[in-house]
């Protein structure tokens, strides 16, 4: 049997990344326990349940899981802590009902066969259907994120609103971090550019709103950024949000 491993790396005393080919999450370590934001597919818990282990940390150690937006391969993992464990689940308010999976707001099919052409593309559906990319559970207990609820979690997260990718996307800030999701990446399997960048518009809901979430991601002050996908990254903000903002708009 061989051990489930993860990239983890160490972004600030409390902050640290898990890092995997197909997603990222993050983990915030401090005296009132361990959060983690994001938690990848269904099929990444052996490698989610490694990153805890890594810190020293259970299941039952995690405080709350926030999420950056309900994608499956943001919220999978969370779907079975919220059902074993009863571990609190928090997303943006306008993100709560996806979360919930009253409705779907997800990129068609149908829009992603258009490409499989590209090799790029085509081993990336097989690599997330292995992983558990079509399961379509919700997870009914999410609640919105508010400051009452960041008091009490290490790190003390700041929810960013950013919607566009989806309705109620939300980036965090903890520790001096910027936790984007999907608002901002740096790479992803689909795009053969690393850097600051937008996920390709079929994956966006809102593509304009995306644009407009990387004008609000350029206010604020931090110089390090976790993304949902690709390499962690360090840089003026403003100068990676306007590296990603599509020209000739
Ligand atoms: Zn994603």
């Amino acid at each position: 049997m061989t051990a489930a491993r993860v990239e983890l790396k160490q972004v600030t005393d409390s902050v640290h990344l898990a890092q995997t080919p197909l997603v990222n999450w993050t983990l915030v370590i401090g005296s009132e326990g361990v959060i983690l934001i994001d938690t990848g597919f269904p099929g990444d818990r052996p490698q989610v349940l490694a990153s805890l282990r890594e810190l020293g940390c259970a299941p039952e150690d995690v405080a709350a899981i926030l999420l950056t937006h309900a994608h499956i391969d943001h919220f999978g993992t969370a779907i079975w802590f919220a059902a074993e464990h009863r571990t609190p689940v928090y997303s943006h308010a306008d993100e709560v009902g996806h979360a919930k999976r009253e409705y779907l707001e997800q990129a068609s099919p149908v829009a992603v066969a258009r490409h499989a052409w590209q090799p790029r593309w085509l081993k990336w559906s097989y690599d997330i259907a292995r992983k558990g990319a079509f399961n379509h559970a919700g997870i009914p207990s999410t609640k919105p994120f508010s400051e009452d609820v960041a008091r009490t979690l290490p790190g003390r997260p700041v929810a960013i609103p950013t919607p566009g990718h989806t309705g109620g996307h939300c980036s965090f800030l903890v520790d001096g971090v910027l936790v984007s999701g999907d608002a901002l990446v740096t790479g992803h399997p689909t795009s053969a550019r690393r850097g600051p960048q937008l996920l390709h518009h079929v994956f966006n809901h809102d593509e304009l709103g995306c644009v407009r979430s990387l004008g609000a991601l350029a206010l604020l002050e931090t110089e390090v950024l976790i993304p949902g996908h690709g390499d962690l990254w360090h840089g003026p903000i403003r100068e990676l949000a306007e590296r990603a903002t599509p020209r000739r708009r």
